[in-house]
Order: C-alpha cells, then sequence, then structure tokens
C-alpha cells in the first residue's frame, strides 16, 4: 500500500501539492485539517465550547463524517465551506489539542485509507503519528509572509493580521503535547516559497518513484 504523508504548517501549499500529486500517482486524497475542521464546525453551530474536552470528543466519536475529494459532511451537513470560516480556523487548534479526539481522528484516517487501498494524505502529525511506516515523508514548508500572502489570496483579509493568526495556530500546533506539528528525521522537506506547484509536484514524484524502486530492489 502507498502512503504518501504531506505535512507543514499553515499556508506551506500542502492542500494544492497533495492533491496535484494524488492525481498524477492515481491515488486517492485525504485532508485531515478538514476532519479537525468539521469538527470544530459542529462544536460551534451545537454552541459546545471547543475546549470542553469531554463534550468535543462525545460529538467526535458519535458524529457520521463523510470525506470526498472536494467535500465533507457532518451529520448529514454540507460543511465544505463553512470549515473555512474565520469563527472554525479561530477555534480549530484549540479542538486538536483534545486527545480524546486526536485518537479518533486518528483512527477513522487510519481505516479510511485502509479502505482506498493507500492516498496522499495532508496534516501536521501525519509522518510522525498516524503513519510513521508512510511510503514517502515531505514536510512542506514556506515563507512566513508567503504563507500569509496565500491565504488572503484564497478567502482575503490584511496581510499583517493573517500573518499573526498563522503564527498563533502554528505556535499552538507545535507546541502541543499530544502529536505536534514536527519534522521527522526521515521526512524530505521541501521550501515551497519561491518553487512553482508543478515543479515542487513534478520533484515529489521523482521522490516517490526513488522510493517504490528502492523498496522493490530490497525485496
Ligand atoms: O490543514 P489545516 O490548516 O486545514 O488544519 C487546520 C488545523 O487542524 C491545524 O491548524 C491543526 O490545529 C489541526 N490539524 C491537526 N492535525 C492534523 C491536521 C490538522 O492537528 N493532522
Amino acid at each position: 500500500m502507498i502512503v504518501i504523508a504531506i505535512d507543514g504548517p499553515a499556508g506551506a501549499g500542502k492542500s494544492t501539492i497533495a492533491k496535484a500529486l494524488a492525481k498524477k500517482l492515481n491515488l486517492r486524497y485525504l485532508d485531515t485539517g478538514a476532519m479537525y475542521r468539521a469538527v470544530t464546525f459542529a462544536a460551534l453551530t451545537r454552541k459546545l465550547d471547543p475546549s470542553d474536552e469531554f463534550e468535543v470528543a462525545k460529538l467526535a466519536s458519535q458524529c457520521v463524517m463523510l470525506i470526498n475529494d472536494d467535500s465533507i459532511s457532518i451529520d448529514g451537513v454540507d460543511a465544505t465551506q463553512a470549515i473555512r470560516g474565520p469563527e472554525v480556523t479561530r477555534a480549530v487548534s484549540v479542538v486538536a489539542t483534545n486527545s480524546l479526539v486526536r485518537t479518533e481522528l486518528r483512527g477513522r484516517q487510519r481505516r479510511w485509507v485502509s479502505e482506498q487501498g493507500g492516498g496522499v494524505v495532508e496534516g501536521r502529525d501525519i509522518g510522525s503519528v498516524v503513519f510513521p511506516d508512510a511510503t514517502l515523508k515531505v514536510y512542506l514548508t514556506a515563507s512566513p509572509l508567503v504563507r500569509a500572502k496565500r491565504r488572503v489570496a484564497q478567502s482575503g483579509g490584511d496581510v499583517e493580521l493573517i500573518a499573526a493568526e498563522i503564527a498563533e495556530r502554528d505556535q499552538r500546533d507545535s507546541s502541543r503535547s499530544d502529536s505536534p506539528l514536527m519534522k521527522t528525521s526521515d521526512s524530505v522537506t521541501v521550501d515551497t516559497s519561491d518553487i512553482p506547484v508543478n515543479e515542487v509536484v513534478e520533484h515529489i514524484e521523482q521522490l516517490v518513484v526513488a522510493k517504490k524502486r528502492n523498496i522493490r530492489e530490497s525485496k
């Protein structure tokens, strides 16, 4: 089973690159950030406090989440647009510190990939915790200014404000005790600041081909 782990901070280009890579490799694509966002959206809709560990964990374990390449629904409600809104973006990294929620979503991510027979999976802890034996682990990054400008181009807003929000979310994601955002020693770091998307995708594709060859030869 081929699993490509794509981790990195907000705005590093993970979604664009992971989607394009999945298409090229004929694999399914899973956005695990969308899963944390969907739980956050459902918690806010139900007027739960995002930091209420047990209530949010109960919601995560009981919800029906349907994930497709371009859409996500939770308990029958299409959340594709709403999960990108500012309320969810502000609260999601708090929900992501909840270990009970992480355990639940980790299980769902592993089951999804196993049912699909592999995939390109993007997130924060994919190479470190969810799929430590992934075929290839990529850590995507870009300068803080480039990352903020990308988010502004996608969803609007003020570059300085967005940069500050991203910095706060990165800080929370990297410092939490359960599966923090980190580079693993066996991951390949790719800085996307000045490289066009198609070149990054081609580069990663070549890394996958080389990995598969190594695996074949070592058998
Ligand atoms: O990737 P995206 O920016 O949509 O992720 C939203 C948030 O979900 C992240 O800031 C992080 O708090 C959380 N997340 C996580 N682990 C993952 C994916 C996302 O903690 N594997």
